[in-house]
């Protein structure tokens, strides 16, 4: 026995005044995922609890069974699956391309989501040297579009500083320490030395000067922001004795994935946004199920065009995800695999962020008792064999279908 874990990131949502008080999944009418969830049983699932909004690394690691109050910033996992190798004592930031004007204001935290020439302006900020902080080092790494991430390494820094994402009309270069510790004052001035340098060398830089006459933001500042040092987390095959391989486009879950000791597969077109290619996903995963116990597949898409309002892009990035679904329950036996469906936590079109909902979830394998439910969605999902379950009861719940539950006494 085996499992594939399908994630759409902010998939759920609440209903819409747009769509007649439907949601997206509602609207989307996903005939794979309901065909899914009429081969199995469903519920809904509080990522972390009931009226807790999580950040994806706080939900992803709740599911994977983590404890997900360790986690004191995103950085860290930003940074691996961007490629870099952590030490122990360094500070890892989640970093944005952003736009400011002349007075360091923040004008658009995502600089008109800057998508390929992102690559050519990173290259201008290989090898950063601060000057004021000499002895801290500095690895930057763009990876999808306008994200990226930093690394502060050397004796003496501390995450306990106030690195968050300015909203648009804040001052950027703001960060503060946090104690009165020398270590978060020296990387506090770090930090804002980094942004500083980053805008003289991106402010003229011949793809900003193409986007200003172009009338686009010009990508011309990079924040860090949600730094923390490394997070040791128990190994995934430690912990379940389970070989498992993650397939995701987003540089937060791969390094999930990668500080968990788990594979992860590289999937051409995998964007980690609403034009990625769900069915090279797919094809990826049927592949990975033949050689593990557990395939993760994570679409980040329905988040993406969530925090951006996108009604019509969300609806379209559930349908590909739909198909994306089709494509392996096809191909699967559900007598030897369990497909388990779920979002890790609703992205809300109206308000742009994340919110405290549950979420649908559905496990579709011949081994559950199938209950009534025949639709995947948020209200289709409430009467379900589930009923409302917890992130960290998803990994029993597959353990135990996998023939190796938990066990408690004799
Ligand atoms: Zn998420
Ligand atoms: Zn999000």
């Amino acid at each position: 026995m085996r499992a594939i874990m399908i994630i759409g990131d902010g998939m759920a949502d609440r209903p819409l005044r747009e769509l007649d008080y439907k949601t997206p999944l509602e609207a989307a009418k996903p005939e794979h995922m309901d065909k899914l969830a009429s081969n199995g049983i469903s519920g809904l699932l509080d990522p972390i609890a009931p009226g807790i909004a999580p950040g994806s690394d706080a939900a992803n690691l709740s599911i994977l069974g983590y404890d997900p109050w360790k986690i004191k910033g995103r950085g860290p996992f930003e940074a691996a699956g961007a490629g870099i190798e952590l030490e122990a004592r360094d500070v890892a930031f989640r970093c944005n391309l952003a736009t400011v004007n002349e007075n360091f204001i923040m004008i658009d935290e995502r600089a008109g989501r800057i998508r390929e020439e992102a690559g050519e302006l990173a290259k201008a900020l290989q090898n950063v040297q601060l000057r004021e902080n000499s002895d801290i080092k500095v690895v930057f790494k763009q990876t999808l579009g306008f994200k990226g991430a930093l690394v502060l390494r050397g004796e003496g820094i501390s995450s306990n500083v106030s690195a968050t994402m300015p909203n648009a009309g804040d001052r950027v270069c703001s960060v503060k320490p946090l104690d009165a510790s020398s270590e978060a004052e020296r990387t506090a001035n770090a930090l804002n030395e980094f942004v500083k340098i980053s805008h003289e060398l991106l402010k003229d830089h011949p793809v900003n000067r193409r986007r200003i006459a172009k009338e686009k933001p010009p990508a011309n500042v990079v924040i860090p922001w949600s730094g923390a040092e490394p997070l040791i987390i128990q190994p995934f095959y430690e912990k379940y004795k389970l070989k498992a391989a993650c397939i995701a486009g987003a540089s937060l879950i791969k390094g999930i994935a990668k500080l968990s000791g788990m594979s992860v597969v590289d999937v051409s077109g995998a964007t980690g946004d609403i034009d990625t290619d769900t069915m090279a996903k797919a094809n990826a995963a049927l592949r990975a199920i033949e050689s593990n116990d557990l395939v993760i597949v994570h679409v980040e898409g329905p988040d993406e065009a969530s925090h951006d309002g996108n009604i019509r892009g969300k609806i379209s990035i559930i349908k590909k995800i739909d198909s994306m679904v089709g494509a392996i329950i096809d191909h699967v036996d559900l007598a030897e695999t369990v497909v388990v469906l779920l979002a890790d936590h609703v992205t809300s079109l109206r308000f742009r962020k994340h919110t405290g909902d549950p979420v649908p979830i559905a496990i579709a394998s011949t081994e559950v008792v199938q209950d009534d439910v025949r639709q995947y969605n948020e209200r289709a999902t409430c009467r379900g064999g589930l009923g409302r379950i917890q992130g960290k009861h998803v990994m029993p719940l597959i353990l135990n279908l996998l023939s190796i539950p938990e066990k408690i006494g004799g």
